[in-house]
């Protein structure tokens, strides 16, 4: 099954930069049944996680949080770049390769106690992941699960998430 989502994953060497092998889902979503059984698989996980809220990242990690969330009737919370949100926000800052990013949440997205699962396309150093479950704590929020399309393996990107159950669609070694 796992093979079977692996071929509608397309490897650019290159990209965005010299040396970086980018895993581009464009043709997974661009196939119906393709895409629609993902988001089922992953939103199988999800439901025993027994969340409340789906929360995810701009701009890839809508692609999986908005789907899961309208499957499993919950509502979806965007976490932005900053100065994106139009109403009173809560900010992170994480580390990249290079320098700083900053991520932000609605400041009254999140009941505190609510049970949410975090999701993205991708899990490769965690960095985009650990700081958007660390806006959902901020906020009160309890991070029940995270959930990803594809986990590059040898980033360990799970060792930044803490003792929470990871679902991934996809592994890449
Ligand atoms: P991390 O913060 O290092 O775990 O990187 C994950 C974030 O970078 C996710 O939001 C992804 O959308 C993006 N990303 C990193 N590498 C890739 C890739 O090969 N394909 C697609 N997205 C990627």
């Amino acid at each position: 099954m796992n093979d079977h989502y692996r071929t509608w994953i397309r490897d650019i060497p290159d990209f965005p930069k010299q040396g970086i092998l980018f895993r581009d889902i464009t043709p997974l979503l661009g196939n119906g049944p393709v895409y629609r059984d993902a988001i089922a698989a992953i939103a199988a996980a999800a439901r025993a996680w027994q969340p409340e809220l789906i929360v995810g990242p701009e701009a890839r990690g809508y692609v999986v949080g908005a789907p899961l969330a309208v499957t499993l009737g919950l509502g979806f919370v965007p976490v932005r770049k900053p100065g994106k949100l139009p109403y009173k926000t809560v900010s992170v800052e994480y580390a990249l390769e290079y320098g700083t990013d900053r991520l932000e949440i609605h400041a009254d997205a999140i009941r505190p106690g609510q049970r949410v699962v975090v999701a993205d396309d991708l899990l490769a150093t965690g960095g985009t992941m650990r700081a958007t479950m660390d806006l959902v704590e901020k906020l009160g929020g309890v991070v029940v699960g995270a959930a990803f399309l594809i986990e590059l393996k040898p980033l360990r990107g799970r060792d930044r998430l803490g003792d929470i159950p990871v679902y991934t669609l996809v592994q890449f070694d």
